[in-house]
């Protein structure tokens, strides 16, 4: 019997997780988790580890992002998530910033 696959969760994993972008991609989970999952709840993998995250354990989630009036050599963004005790957070990109993000959305 193996163990969730969920980051801290001791229950057995019984359920499998599979990925629609990664073939090669399964995990075993508790029926607590998948059902979490099959009703909408967000899931992401660590890189480190490859345990599942979920819950307090995924980074905070994007909520809006919006261009703030500024002169100078970059412009500030403000981004804004569902943690709001973290929020809002400004970043002043670069157009070259700019450039290398249009490039990782495309991928
Ligand atoms: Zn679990």
């Amino acid at each position: 019997m193996t163990t969730c696959d969920v980051m801290r969760c001791q229950k057995t994993g019984s359920d499998r997780l599979t990925s629609d972008s990664n073939s090669a991609f399964e995990r075993f989970i508790c029926a607590e988790h998948k059902a979490a999952i099959n009703g909408g709840a967000h899931w992401i993998t660590d890189p480190d580890t490859h345990a599942v995250q979920m819950g307090v354990d995924l980074p905070p989630k994007f909520k809006s992002l919006r261009r703030r009036r500024n002169e100078g050599t970059g412009q500030v963004f403000v981004i804004e998530t569902d943690r709001g005790s973290q929020d809002p957070m400004e970043i002043l990109l670069t157009n070259e910033d700019r450039a290398t993000l249009a490039k990782l959305f495309q991928s």
